[in-house]
């Protein structure tokens, strides 16, 4: 099957996040099986008790215990939700060299092209194992990963993760943590003032402390990134009930991308010294911060083995991602790891998602290089 037909079939089925990925591992199962390979369903269920499954085919090895994969290519089953207007989310429309469709760009382009590079290969010849591993709940919070990371359900030495990037090899990428801040004030009302205290007026001056935290970290500097720091965000902001009551509590957002092999928790740590100093000047300043995520960066050497070699079959240099990606995970199970993928990251989860057909038939190539270097 054409790698343009098998991306048609798999942007056929609509594996939303929020829907079960069940029917696409099926499919992706099958084709695995026709060609030999053998199969692992992980299933799961969700926080909604929605079932999730992550999938492993795994080639060139009798056992699955203790199975040293020499090469991984991971890609996501799942995708980000689309608008209902986008009629032909679900079909794959091709126009003017592109293909068109949720999930055509992130990430089943990098599975449709996995596939055909497997499929063209005489895996007879296979010396050393190769596994694909498609995951669910990516767009979630790389779930289905962390689970495959926590059961250490396989052990590979190198790994592709398939994400957009235009297929230049991403070496490092930034870590990504969210943390809830609720800072707590005493309700009454506005016309006596001394009687209460301002969550939101509470709020805003840590928020003025958070910008002071944003400047010091500008002090761990990794020139790779754009920009070559830790950023922070207070993305979301709710607090008070009316306009003439003092408002009791404020909510606000704290997302921060962490550099690679900085302490997730140095924010965190930098925002109880900001609250401490805050309880100086108030001392019934009242907070809580309820951590989110804190998923660490990576940060693949520039001179290993894998990433020389996909940069040079991509005929790019390495860069990095400011994007959480599943190459974490990989890490944690034993791999070097790389980002690549066919189409852009910036049309990745708008409606209209494409992937350039030139840069489809690219990754395929790429990765049939990969896996002859690596596992013949
Ligand atoms: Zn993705």
């Amino acid at each position: 099957m054409s790698v343009e037909k098998t991306l048609a079939a798999l942007v056929g089925i609509d594996s939303v996040s929020a829907r079960s990925n069940a029917e696409i591992i099926d499919y992706l199962s099958k084709r695995c099986q026709a060609i030999s390979l053998r199969v692992r369903r992980l299933p799961y269920l969700d926080e909604f008790g929605v079932e999730k499954i992550n999938l492993i085919a795994l080639a060139g090895a009798e056992s699955w215990d203790a199975t040293l994969v020499e090469l991984a290519l991971v890609g996501h089953t799942d995708t980000v939700p689309y608008d209902p207007a986008w009629s032909n989310a679900t079909t794959l429309t091709e126009q003017d060299g592109k293909l068109y469709g949720r999930g055509a760009c992130d990430t089943k382009a990098f599975i449709a092209a996995t596939l055909t590079a497997v499929e063209n290969l005489d895996l007879k010849l296979l010396r050393r194992p190769l596994a694909l591993v498609f995951t669910a709940d990516e767009e979630l919070g790389l779930f289905g990963a962390k689970r495959l990371a926590a059961a250490q359900a396989l052990h590979p030495r190198n790994a592709i993760v398939g994400e957009p990037t235009s297929l230049q090899p991403m070496r490092a990428g930034k870590g990504y943590c969210l943390a809830e801040v609720t800072v707590l004030g005493r309700e009454a009302h506005s016309a006596y003032p001394t009687v209460g205290a301002s969550a939101i007026v509470r709020a805003a001056r840590l928020i003025t402390q958070i910008e002071t935290i944003s400047e010091q970290l500008k002090d761990d500097q990794h020139s790779e990134f754009d920009p070559p720091y830790t950023t922070l965000n207070v993305g979301l902001i709710r607090g008070g009930t009316a306009k003439n009551v003092i408002a009791g509590e404020c909510r606000f957002t704290l997302e921060w991308r962490t550099v690679p092999g900085q302490n997730p928790n140095r924010v965190p740590d930098l925002l109880r010294l900001a609250i401490e100093s805050e309880q100086q000047s108030d001392p019934s300043f009242a907070c809580e911060i309820a951590a989110g995520r804190t998923d660490e960066g990576f940060d693949t050497p520039a001179d290993s083995e894998l990433v020389r070699l996909v940069e040079e079959l991509s005929g790019r240099p390495a860069g990095t991602v400011a994007f959480g990606t599943e190459a974490p995970q990989m890490i944690e199970l034993g791999a070097e790891a790389v980002v690549l993928g066919p189409g852009d990251i910036r049309v990745a989860h708008r409606t209209g998602e494409f992937v350039p057909v030139d840069e489809l038939h690219k990754c395929v190539q790429v990765l049939t290089s990969a896996i002859r270097h690596f596992c013949f």
